[in-house]
């Protein structure tokens, strides 16, 4: 706890120096032309600090920023130099035209990642600078835009210095802002669906927004950024918006370290002043840049601030390692997961449920009801469509034929997310956790849903941010407690055992507080002893009356909880009703164990077929 209250002053005292430098600066340097340098620095990390969000947190690579900076400069410019329009209202402008291209440019990700996004924002900015050169009318083409009034604020032209310290401003304000993204429900988003975006999908998130928004907040930074740009030449032609800068903006934020929060200004300061320096190489100046750049990046490939932090993390004393108990009950825990829900109501229909891959038929007209306060087990030889059937319902696949109701009403054309914020929670056959996001974030993700606090209220740090913070982590903690994770909260979830992996997945699932959870296979690959905590724990969700789908090989498990079970084979339900009944039908006999054996053959797995 003490450890946290001083990271939590890192940031604040971060900022507090900056500014004090900041203030100081003009009396510091030695001439106006290091001051314009001091100036394009922040330009420059305004810049950085957009992409950051979208490179280090979303996990998407633009090389375009260039484009979206030359958009700001160019609106800025032309409304500046061609309308007469004041500073505040053309920066705002600019600011607001790029961030419409950014949700523009972030369309593609509905198709495209990794290289062919990339290859599409190099196409932007492209276009970009083909446009400012062709469109003379506009842009001036080749000659650019002269005659921009200088900055004025509030009636008053600013000078040089005037004009360094409200870039200043800015720069803290978008600074502050930037940091209270990373840390909140968003940033933690933004890192959920890079890493695994079919489990943010579960977790009630919609990739595409967060996408969208990412390249907004990019662009809408390179928009302001490049606004400022034109107010400081009071000039702008094609000439500084090319691939070369696009390139500069990504390597600034990569080579000090993406998704940290010092990396990106790191970056910026380094890129913008070793120009300067490396000009005593003469014609060797590019190469120079080239080669030390080459060095860093292989000597540090996390970047600079990525880096060190990793080290430090390996050098970190390790938390109880010990073993837990679970599941624990508490209080707590108890009110935490109280069942709402009408007990025996209707909770999940399909009607004639069918799934086709091709000619093969995993689900084949699957008519299955589940009532609320049930556990429902699934179970079948491998490749019977049981995760198949799960997948169709909580909206991961569009059946190709049937219906599937939820809570009343039609689920059938529902995506995941839609579903997750109805209240449908899952696990994953084969674990999806958020491996580089630690086990409290990986559970605060799922209550991301759950928040009240909006948008600006996260932004401006708000009460209510505080609030809904506070009471989730709290919340998570609990969470942890039952599953015997408490001990590794600060853990990276990649970096736990196996078992424990599972269990911070039904962890996570649960903060969806859920109306309906379905479990895939949570014994697969665990230890006797973990198998024995896991089935107390499904029976005790079971006692609270929590609705479940269970899909499972473990017939002791299945015997001791469910309240009904479905026998799938070949897509096709052979048999389903409560348990008594179908262990004793001869289909379900002949189909596992075979005409030869028996039902109280004493293995305990039922998986007999591959
Ligand atoms: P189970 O979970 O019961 O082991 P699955 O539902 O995973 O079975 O698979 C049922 C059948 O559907 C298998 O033959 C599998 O190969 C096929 N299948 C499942 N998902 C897909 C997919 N996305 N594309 C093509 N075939 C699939
Ligand atoms: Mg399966």
């Amino acid at each position: 706890m003490k450890a946290e209250k001083l990271r939590s002053l890192l940031f604040p005292s971060l900022v507090g120096a900056l500014s004090v430098g900041m203030a100081l600066l003009p009396q510091l340097v030695s001439n106006t032309y290091e001051l314009r340098i001091w100036m394009l620095l922040t330009i420059y990390a305004l810049v950085a600090l957009g992409l950051n969000i979208l490179v280090g947190l979303t996990g998407l690579v633009s090389l375009g920023q260039a484009g979206l900076f030359a958009i700001g400069a160019y609106v800025a410019a032309i409304l500046a130099a061609k309308l007469g329009i004041g500073f505040v209202a053309t920066i705002v402008i600019a600011m607001i035209v790029a961030a419409l291209f950014g949700a523009l440019l972030a369309y593609p990700t509905v198709r495209v990642k990794g290289v062919y996004l990339a290859v599409i924002t190099i196409a932007f900015g492209i276009i970009v600078e083909n446009v400012a050169i062709e469109w003379q009318g506009m842009t001036g083409g080749t000659n650019g835009i002269s005659a921009i009034p200088g900055p004025a604020f509030l009636g008053k032209a600013l000078d040089d210095t005037g004009y360094f310290y409200l870039l200043a401003v800015l720069f803290l304000a978008a600074y502050v802002l930037h940091y209270n993204i990373m840390k909140s429900r968003f940033g933690r988003a933004m890192r959920a669906v890079s890493q695994s975006e079919i489990a943010a999908r579960s977790m009630g998130i919609n990739p595409i927004a967060i996408r969208t928004f990412s390249f907004v907040i990019a662009a809408a930074f390179a928009g302001m950024a490049g606004g400022l740009y034109a107010y400081l030449n009071l000039y702008v032609n094609p000439d500084t918006f090319r691939f070369d800068d696009s390139v500069r903006f990504l390597l600034m934020v990569i080579l000090g370290g993406s998704g940290t929060i010092v990396g990106p200004v790191l970056g910026a300061t380094v890129l913008t002043f070793l120009p300067e320096y490396l000009q005593a190489f003469g014609e060797w100046q590019r190469f120079a840049y080239g080669a030390l750049l080459a060095l860093v990046m292989f000597c540090l490939p996390l970047g600079v601030v990525g880096t060190l932090s990793n080290l430090r993390g390996r050098f970190r004393a390790s938390v109880s390692r010990a073993s837990e108990e679970w599941p624990r009950l508490s209080t707590r825990i108890n009110t935490m997961l109280q069942v709402d829900a009408q007990r025996g109501a209707v909770c999940l229909k399909t009607k004639g449920l069918t799934m086709a891959f091709g000619g093969l038929v995993a689900n084949d007209n699957v008519s299955e009801v589940l009532r609320a306060g049930q556990v429902h087990a699934v179970i079948g030889p491998n490749g019977a469509g049981k995760s198949t059937f799960i997948n169709c319902v909580s909206g991961f696949y569009a059946p190709t034929g049937g219906e599937i109701e939820f809570l009343g009403v039609s689920a059938t054309r529902k995506v995941s997310h839609e579903l997750a914020r109805m209240g449908l929670a899952r696990t994953f056959q084969n674990t999806e956790l958020f491996g580089n996001m630690t086990v409290l974030e990986n559970v605060l993700v799922g209550y991301h849903t759950r928040f009240e606090s909006g948008l600006l209220s996260t932004l401006f740090r708000m009460p209510s941010f505080f609030r809904d913070e506070k009471r989730f982590q709290e919340e998570a903690q609990v969470l942890l407690e039952y599953v015997g994770l408490a001990g590794f909260a600060d853990e990276l979830a990649k970096n736990l055992p196996f078992g424990h992996q599972r269990r911070l997945e039904i962890a996570r699932a649960l903060a969806l507080s859920p109306k309906l959870l379905l479990l895939d296979e949570p014994a697969a690959g665990l230890t006797h002893g973990e198998i024995e905590s896991l089935s107390g724990l499904i029976r005790d969700l079971a006692a609270r009356h929590m609705t479940m789908i269970l899909v499972e090989h473990h017939v002791d498990m299945i015997m001791a909880v469910s309240d009904h079970v479905t026998v799938l084979d070949y897509g096709k339900v052979i048999a389903s009703g409560p348990v008594a009944e179908v262990r004793n039908n001869p289909a379900v006999i002949e189909a596992y164990f075979g005409s030869s054996k028996s039902h109280e053959d004493p293995e305990p797995a039922l998986e007999v077929r591959s």
